[in-house]
């Protein structure tokens, strides 16, 4: 059964490792973002701000040097190690590879590649000439692949033979800024490519990073096209400073860490998480090409000796479809700190972690937008299961509601809904979306920047999310967020997934309406219907609970793997689907 009010207490005296973040309150009053950058090094000789330089250079002399900064575990089970000193030898060369082909400040460098080496080579090398990476998913389609290179001016993109024959070779007359096309393999040549080997081979492994401006543009990343048409969100060198503070905030990362961000770069998380936190703070991380299977996962956890997991709501529930016995038997003592992010994750899946792992999945908030992690369940704090937690020392997070003159008022009364804002101003938050000026303008009021989810705040700071502004429903006068309505059918034994959406009625405006998809062993049925909307009413009262249920296979996801409310309304309602652009496993 949830809990969703009752905190998971912990005894700091019991840590294998003292948490980084101890006393909150104290470390958030003496927290000054100018303080934070002192983390960092900077360029030497004060030459700005680079990410590149703090991720790798910086550690690339010195104790770190023969450090393992990247362990790539392929698809079938091989690996490849560098070390701080070879990802700065290799990033160098891609560097100067670049640098080579007249590639500059500012140039957008396109990725379509899977977790595979040469992808955070080319991200991190791209930065240290202070042109701009733009990782995308590999397994977009033609379309969302050249609409997305388009959007970001592409001038360069690094692909492997395969992806550039099957999604962008047709396309490339739409794609005049591009000029380059690197493939990482290959046998013949193709027209209009350059070979990866050959520009690496020919390239120095010292480059010297030019001065960098904090302000310079450093990431391009385009939003997860969840609600809509995706957004490129511009991010700075500045972000790293963020970067930094969560990993040692709210990822809790020591130094003989190995961390492991399950994301994928094409996703935001993959890149903040997954390239650049884990290694400013010189730590070993682990990259798995392969896709989610529950036990290559718990094998790699194990194996690897994982300290530090980073993973998503939507592998939590698949696992938990499996059940918890399907962890046993494997040693996980090194395991320490697990963290969830990406959509909200319901009290069972917190409770799971502990039935399965022995510690809890601490969910943590963020957005494309935000850059890093704003919101979080820390180490050495209470988790309150459903609760995605307290700011971060450095951010001002509040509730707001909009008044009718544009301006909005802060909700001080806890347990009210309201929006989710956060005071502007933080070194990782974006700076525009790319081309759409009014679109990023419409996001900021007052100090405020909204972030277009409703949210609310309990007596002791917590925040709760309720859904995403658009997914609310308004039901009889009541506004209901899916998110605890799909908690509530999560605690039933059937169901894995579920996905709530309002469905227009001319008597109460909207209804609930549910989609759930069921866990191995359990069949759609007219009775299974009834319990649930049995078990729903029971847990959240009539008012709020589903009046319909339709079963499904699965559920319609983004590539990052968050549930599509608005394409499930969309089919339920007959109405156009819209930007299918991200849309990865499908229900049809
Ligand atoms: P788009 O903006 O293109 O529609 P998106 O919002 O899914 O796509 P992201 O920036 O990847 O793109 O996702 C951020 C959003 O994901 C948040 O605004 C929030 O709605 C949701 N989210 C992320 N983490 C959490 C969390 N821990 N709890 C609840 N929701 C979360
Ligand atoms: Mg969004």
């Amino acid at each position: 059964m949830a809990m969703a009010n009752a905190s998971i207490i912990k005894d700091v005296a019991r840590f294998s490792r003292r948490p980084n973040l101890v006393d909150y309150h104290a470390v958030c009053a003496a927290f000054d973002w100018r303080k934070a950058r002192a983390l960092l090094d900077g360029l030497p000789g004060g030459r700005g701000l680079n990410i590149a330089h703090e991720a790798v250079d910086r550690h690339a002399q010195g104790r770190l040097a023969g450090r393992v900064a990247l362990r790539w575990i392929g698809k079938a089970g091989e690996r490849r190690e560098f070390s701080y000193r070879d990802l700065a030898a290799e990033t160098s060369r891609f560097a100067n590879a670049l640098t080579g082909l007249g590639v500059g400040p500012g140039d957008r460098i396109f990725t379509l590649l899977g977790r595979v080496p040469e992808l955070y080579i080319a991200v991190l090398g791209t930065l240290k000439t202070k042109a701009v990476a733009a990782p995308l998913f590999s397994a977009f389609g033609p379309e969302p692949v050249a609409t997305r290179m388009q959007l970001g001016e592409a001038r360069v993109l690094v692909t492997t033979e395969a992806l550039y024959r099957r999604k962008v070779a047709a396309l490339r007359d739409r794609l005049p800024t591009l000029r380059h096309v690197i493939l990482i393999d290959g046998g013949e040549k193709l027209p209009g490519t350059v070979r990866w080997h050959e520009l690496m081979d020919a390239a120095g492994a010292d480059f010297t990073i030019p001065a960098t401006a904090p302000e310079d543009m450093a990431l391009l990343h385009i939003t997860s096209g969840t609600t809509g048409r995706p957004k490129g969100a511009i991010h700075v060198h500045e972000a790293v400073v963020t970067h930094h503070v969560t990993g040692l905030y709210a990822l809790d990362l020591h130094d003989d860490d190995i961390f492991w961000c399950t994301a994928d770069p094409g996703w935001v998380t993959g890149t903040s998480y997954g390239i650049i936190a884990p290694l400013t703070h010189g730590i070993s991380n682990l990259v798995v090409e392969a896709e989610f299977d529950a036990q290559t996962w718990y094998s790699i956890l194990a194996a690897e000796r994982v300290s530090v997991w980073y993973t998503a709501p939507t592998a939590i529930r698949m696992m938990m479809k499996l059940g918890a016995d399907a962890v046993r038997g494997y040693e996980l003592g090194a395991l320490r700190f697990m963290a969830s992010v990406g959509e909200p994750l319901n009290p069972e899946g917190v409770l799971w972690g502990i039935e399965a792992f022995g510690r809890p999945f601490h969910d943590n908030w963020w957005q494309t937008e935000t850059g890093g992690i704003m919101i979080a369940n820390y180490a050495a704090l209470p988790v309150k299961p459903g609760s995605m937690g307290l700011p971060l020392p450095g951010i001002e997070a509040a509730i707001v509601q909009r008044r009718p003159d544009g301006s909005v008022a802060v909700v001080e009364e806890p347990m009210v809904e309201g929006e989710l804002a956060l005071k502007a101003g933080w070194p990782s938050m974006m700076r525009g979306y790319l081309h759409e000026e009014e679109r990023y303008r419409k996001c900021f009021v007052g100090p405020w920047y909204l972030t277009g989810d409703l949210a609310k705040r309990d007596a002791e700071g917590y925040f709760w999310f309720v859904g995403r502004a658009d997914d609310v429903i308004k039901s009889s006068g009541h506004l209901i967020g899916p998110f605890e309505v799909e908690s509530a059918l999560m605690e039933h034994p059937a169901v894995a997934e579920a996905g709530v959406i309002g469905k227009p009625d001319p008597m109460a405006g909207e209804i609930v309406k549910a989609f759930v998809a069921l866990k191995p062993g359990y069949t759609a049925s007219e009775p299974l219907r009834k319990e649930l909307l049995g078990h729903a009413r029971k847990r959240l009262g009539a008012a709020v609970a589903p009046k319909e249920i339709d079963f499904r296979a699965n559920l319609p996801k983004t590539r990052s793997g968050k549930i599509m409310r608005r394409l499930l309304k969309a089919r339920e309602l007959g109405l156009p689907e819209g930007d299918l652009s991200s849309l990865e496993s499908d229900e049809k």
